[in-house]
């Protein structure tokens, strides 16, 4: 698979500081696809100058012209959505179809949503006797994870560049090829060097020195709960502004006057659907005592349709740590009711879809991030019962509940201590606001609310 040996920096594609390469492998069949540099501090620090250097430009650009450069992002990245889909399959292992519905279509309609509020916020404001400008915040430090490769970089570069503000990606490791396409995709709009940047490298070297840099005035980071800790504190110790988009645990609450069959399966759906791994899977499913049996079989017989159609999960190190916490389930005594610790192929790191029964609320398989096809089914006794499990996590980043009253999944939802709750299985809307409560983040990305994380206030008196 085509590759670029060097970093896209300044507006050009320029040699790596260092010789040191990350190879990147197919986890279907684990062949390597391809080598990137692997950058370090100096790549970090030639690209935060280059941002910095185009901030006080394209920080001046009116709004209607930052517009039409994510109008023409947008286009280039629909006229290669085709690419963009193979690009995730290799290197994300993604089944192909879900790549182009999912891993191509979303970045597409988030680039657009950014191209039309870029022309539509109201960046000027009149409060009493003043007038108040949001203006940008300057240089985004933005670290990227895997799960969902080219939608996370668009999440921020897309808010970041209508803000008019300038930006060095950090992406993750394994799937550094779609970055890069992004990359050319931005040149081919047009933006204007030094406002997007990329430095491919490992997370502890070129990901902390672009969290430490002194140039960067925001770190926007997605990933795991203990790196963003790790930034979070680093950010902290320079007063940067820093927006964290964590870890989750999210819980499928089934209220017993609901759909269950529908509810079953949607959940099951939605924890299979990118092999697990996607932060805001409804990995706990709640259901009433007295329809708890009927959606157990339920949900082993969706699973094992699952068997054939999931995807491998990213790396060897991921399928260990998803197999690990299978066997851990079974030693704290949950029912296996499908798949297993077994890995199901012997090449790619595949991993089986596999539903737990009999699940307490303390169990590590109900308490922790898993990041693969499993989902643990827990039982509650009334609704109370139900908001206590549901809440029960460190984590608050999405949900889900079924009702038959609408009112009633309303009313559940308003209680539940997270960022965003699908109710009767509601479509992703990418203008709604997307962040966690507690440990699952600090700030929002998408829509208007993910574009007000980019911008700083001044304000005026007259
Ligand atoms: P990770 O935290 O290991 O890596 C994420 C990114 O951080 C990568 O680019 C990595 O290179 C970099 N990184 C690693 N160590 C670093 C360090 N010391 N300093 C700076 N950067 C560093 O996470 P992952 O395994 O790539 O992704 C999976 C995790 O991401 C899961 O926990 C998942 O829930 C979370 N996630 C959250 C969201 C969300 O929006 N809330 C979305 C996707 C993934």
């Amino acid at each position: 698979m085509k590759a670029h040996d060097g970093m896209y920096i300044d507006g050009a594609w320029r040699p790596a500081a260092g010789q040191d390469v990350i190879e990147v492998v197919n986890p279907a069949d684990e062949q390597v696809l391809a080598t990137v540099p692997a950058g370090t501090a100096a790549d970090v620090d030639a690209a935060v100058r280059a941002a910095r250097a185009a901030l006080p430009g394209w920080a001046a650009t009116p709004p209607a012209e930052r517009a039409a450069r994510l109008t023409a992002l947008r286009d280039v990245l629909d006229a290669r959505r085709d690419e963009i889909a193979t690009t995730v399959t290799a290197e994300l292992g993604a089944p192909l179809k879900f790549s182009q519905a999912v891993h191509a279509a979303v970045p597409i309609a988030v680039a657009g949503s950014y191209a039309e509020l870029a022309g539509t916020y109201a960046f000027e404001e009149k409060v009493g006797n003043s007038t108040v400008y949001h203006e940008p915040i300057g240089v985004v430090g933005a670290i990227t994870p895997w799960n969902y490769p080219l939608h996370q970089i668009v999440a921020k570069a897309a808010p970041a560049l209508a803000a008019g503000c300038t930006i060095v990606v950090k992406p993750a490791e394994n799937t550094p090829l779609v970055a890069q396409l992004f990359a050319e995709a931005v040149h081919e709009a047009g933006v204007p060097a030094g406002v997007f940047n990329l430095v491919t490298g490992l997370g502890p070297v070129a990901g902390q020195a672009l969290a430490e840099h002194p140039g960067v005035d925001l770190v926007s980071f997605t990933g795991s709960t203990a790196v963003g800790r790790r930034i979070a504190a680093v950010a902290g110790a320079a007063v940067k502004k820093v927006a964290l988009e964590l870890g989750g645990k999210s819980a499928n609450v089934v209220l017993p006057d609901a759909d269950l069959t529908k509810a079953v399966n949607v959940g099951v759906a939605n924890v299979m659907s990118n092999s697990g791994q996607t932060c805001s899977a409804w990995t706990r499913m709640l259901v009433h005592r007295d329809q708890y049996d009927e959606a157990v079989e339920l949900a082993a017989q969706a699973a094992a349709k699952y068997g054939e159609r999931i995807g491998p999960v990213v790396s060897a190190r991921q399928q260990e740590r998803v197999l690990g916490y299978i066997e851990k389930g079974v030693a704290e005594g949950a029912r296996l009711v499908a798949g297993g610790p077994q890995a199901p192929r012997e090449k790619g790191y595949f991993v089986s879809p596999t539903v737990f029964a009999d699940v307490a609320p303390d169990m590590t398989i109900a308490q922790e991030e898993i990041f693969g096809p499993v989902l643990s089914i827990l039982r509650y006794e009334d609704e109370e019962d139900a908001l206590r499990i549901a809440n029960g996590t460190v984590y608050g980043l999405a949900g889900a509940v079924w009702a038959a009253d609408e009112e009633r999944a309303v009313a559940f939802a308003r209680r539940m201590d997270t960022g965003q709750v699908d109710i009767n299985g509601g479509r992703f809307n990418p203008l709604a606001p997307f962040g966690g409560y507690k440990q699952s983040g600090v700030g929002r990305e998408l829509g208007a609310h993910g574009l007000a994380e980019y911008l700083q206030t001044k304000s005026l008196q007259f």
